[in-house]
């Protein structure tokens, strides 16, 4: 049996006090009840809605090998006989734990941070990087204050690549967790319009983003977004914090991981970069420019890392596209079939046009139609308006004939389309989705795409369950 941490190393990472008989060791890591496996530690995190301390019970009924709890919280676990590390704080502990496995760990480290981009790129690490060696990444999007920590903790000793999502909605929110990641390469994959609310303009969302420089080792490297408006602002403040080694994708000549052209289709792309004095023709399994530019940063870094470059570009042809980032399904309707594409995780303007760019590049059977369906962006503050109109430039570029919006903000995209452009408008995604499930037809390419919390993966499933 091999353990992720033996006790005694996990006693002595998190300075707790043991409480009944405990194992030798743990196989893993869970601070989620319903998902921890045998012979994992349950870590007892206070989170927004729950306390973890409330699931402690179930957590051992479901095979869970010790509790770390919080002192504070002993007498609530009342008769609950369990071994378990008792500490001062169950986040604070998980944090030093973490600690302690970055210090252990010889491996390589990659972060990723940006406005958009972070998982699709992390996933693509994950992928390009697996022929070279162990890799260990964040699960989801698991990106923030408790994200990160556990990401690091469950690290195992013998991991080669290990990489990091690292999020961020405000200042101040990356710092902390950077110097723990403390990273060989930092990527910025692009800073856009995102949690736009919490800040004045772009330049200070670069600024809070920059942060991810800070925790970088010694000798680190940061690849940076040449083609973004903020890269000078992001390559001064590279110089200001003395980063060792500045390097940029992007399609500009300057580029160090430069696209030199781009081939899109409708199941993939093909891209042609110019990376380490060599032009690489690479094949991308998913489709989607946006795609292509993450996949830049990605091959450069695993160049970076000493990673084998031709595998890294021979596993990007079997990338798959992420479930509602670009999952594509091909529906059965009357006699024929439409396709559906799913980009309703999240949105922001950034992402959106990336969406659309993906519409416009799908293929398009004899009499059938591009349906944009599109719900409100969130966290957009006072440029909500504006942000929502000027989705109507994209939309004609991409000549989208067919828009269905729901939403309070996307009233204001309704208002921008020109006349020749079919728009249903809808107050609600529930409403749009009835519309919906009764308009489309054989040979329609439907592409869904909203904020998270606007809902629109609901018209999703309607359509899959119907389907
Ligand atoms: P979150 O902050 O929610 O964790 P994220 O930064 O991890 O988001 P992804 O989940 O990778 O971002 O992608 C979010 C959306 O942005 C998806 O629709 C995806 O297709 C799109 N996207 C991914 N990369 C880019 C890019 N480089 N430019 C524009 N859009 C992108
Ligand atoms: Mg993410």
């Amino acid at each position: 049996m091999s353990f992720l941490w033996t006790v005694s190393d996990l006693m002595a990472a998190m300075h707790g006090r043991p409480m009944g008989n405990l194992p030798e060791g743990i196989t893993g890591i869970s601070i989620d009840s319903r998902s921890i496996a045998k012979g994992e530690a349950f870590f007892a995190i206070k989170g927004d809605r729950v306390d973890g301390h409330d699931y402690a019970g179930i957590a051992i009924a479901n095979g869970a090998a010790l509790l770390v709890v919080s002192e504070a919280k002993l007498p609530a676990l009342g008769r609950l006989t369990a071994p378990m590390i008792v500490v001062d704080d169950v986040l604070e502990a998980m944090v030093r734990l973490g600690c302690a496995a970055r210090d252990r760990s010889a491996a390589k480290i990659i972060a990723v941070t940006g406005s958009v981009g972070k998982t699709t790129t992390k996933e693509m690490l994950r992928h390009v990087l697996s022929p070279s060696g162990r890799v260990h990444a964040s699960v989801a999007s698991f990106n923030n204050h408790w994200g990160v920590p556990l990401t690091l903790s469950r690290m195992p000793e013998n991991t080669d690549f290990g990489i990091f999502e690292i999020g961020m909605n405000h200042v101040d929110e990356i710092r902390p967790l950077v110097n723990m990641v403390r990273p060989h390469v930092a990527i910025i994959t692009t800073i856009a319009a995102a949690h736009l609310g919490n800040f004045k303009d772009l330049g200070e969302i670069a600024s809070a983003k920059a942060e991810i420089m800070e925790g970088l080792v010694d000798d680190g490297h940061v690849i940076l977004n040449r083609d973004n408006e903020q890269f000078d602002t992001l390559e001064k403040a590279a110089t200001a914090l003395g980063v060792a080694h500045v390097h940029s994708f992007g399609s500009s000549a300057k580029a160090d991981f430069r696209m030199v052209e781009f081939a899109g289709g409708a199941e993939g792309a093909v891209l042609w970069a110019a990376i380490g004095g060599r032009t690489l023709e690479i094949q991308l399994g998913a489709p989607g420019r946006h795609i292509a530019e993450n996949a830049l940063a990605a091959i450069g870094a695993a160049a970076l890392v000493g990673a084998d470059v031709d595998a890294a570009v021979a596993a990007l042809a079997t990338l798959q596209p992420e479930k509602g980032r670009g999952a594509r399904y091909r529906l059965p309707i009357g006699s024929g079939s439409f396709v559906l594409i799913d980009e309703s995780y999240n949105a922001n303007p950034a992402s959106m046009r990336a969406a659309i760019a993906l519409l416009k590049d799908t293929e398009l059977p004899e009499g059938g139609r591009r349906i944009a369906i599109l719900g409100d962006m969130l966290e957009m503050g006072e440029f909500a308006g504006r942000v929502h109109a000027e989705l109507a430039v994209p939309l004609v570029e991409a000549d989208i004939r067919d828009v269905w919006l729901a939403g309070p903000e996307m009233a204001h995209l309704r208002d921008a389309l020109p006349e020749d452009v079919h728009v249903e408008y809808r107050e609600t995604v529930d409403e749009l989705k009835q519309f919906a499930l009764g308009s489309i037809a054989a040979g329609d390419v439907v592409m869904i795409k909203s904020s998270k919390g606007t809902g629109c993966g609901r018209i999703v499933a309607a359509l899959l369950e119907k389907y």
